[in-house]
């Protein structure tokens, strides 16, 4: 199976230095103090966030998009700065869960993130994480994190020769927008509360599996649910409308 991470939220914390980061490559590129205060970065990609503060201020996306590849540049250059590794923090068990799945055959490991692919990169060698992710879906692939799963199983079946079609596809976030773009794309969903959503939040939407952190001991269970053989296949015969 194929198991997708998210970045921030999931995996690590940046306490608000890419955001800021990415306020400042505004603030270079076209003058405006963008208000973070108040606004959710949480599941979104780089290229959806820069348009949503630019139009906070008046901003249309005709006028952002035209600078958009100068302004992610920017922010690279300014997160390479400003993050340095210590603030770089990683989120509860999840050494123990990569290293763990990343000696398993039956299982491949990339990453499915609103990040775009060489912040992604950036944050996660600070981390300690990236030799972990065979291959990515990223903010710089599509701005619309729904279109992202089909762009990492194009990468996977590139790479690795299969597609991880339908709940073979396991997508694991933090965010709703986590759990909508693995319905978007017929894979499995696995919330992890350990980012801005509450628990609750995450289980109104009713993910296939809802886990408080990825030390929980009930991880392992809920990641390796999907394979061939286990109990995924039930589910989806007593739910055969569930993928949608
Ligand atoms: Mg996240």
């Amino acid at each position: 199976m194929l198991i997708l991470f998210d970045v921030d939220g999931t995996l690590i914390r940046t306490h608000g230095r890419a955001g800021r980061a990415l306020a400042g490559a505004i603030q270079d590129v076209f003058g405006v103090d963008v208000p973070l205060d108040g606004y959710r970065l949480s599941g979104k990609t780089d290229p959806q966030i820069v348009v949503e503060l630019m139009a906070t201020c008046g901003w249309g996306r005709e006028q952002v998009a035209p600078r958009l590849r100068e302004l992610l540049d920017r922010y690279l250059v300014r997160l390479e700065r400003e993050l340095p590794p210590e603030l770089v923090s990683v989120l509860p068990g999840v050494p123990e869960v990569l290293s763990h799945l990343g000696g398993r055959k039956d299982v491949r490991l990339g990453l499915l993130t609103g990040n775009v692919e060489k912040g992604a990169s950036l944050k996660l060698e600070r981390a300690g994480l990236a030799h972990h992710f065979g291959i990515g879906a990223y903010g710089s692939d599509e701005e619309d994190r729904n279109l992202l799963v089909p762009v990492a199983r194009a990468r996977a079946a590139a790479r690795w020769g299969d597609r991880f079609e339908g709940h073979r596809t396991i997508v694991v976030g933090d965010a709703e927008a986590d759990v909508r773009c693995a319905r978007a794309g017929g894979a499995r969903a696995v919330a992890v509360a350990t980012g801005g959503t509450s628990i609750e939040a995450l289980a109104d939407l009713g993910p296939d599996a809802l886990l408080a952190s990825l030390a929980d001991p009930a991880t392992l269970p809920a990641l390796l649910e999907g394979q061939p053989g286990g109990s995924e296949h039930r589910q989806r015969a007593a739910e055969p409308d569930r993928e949608r």
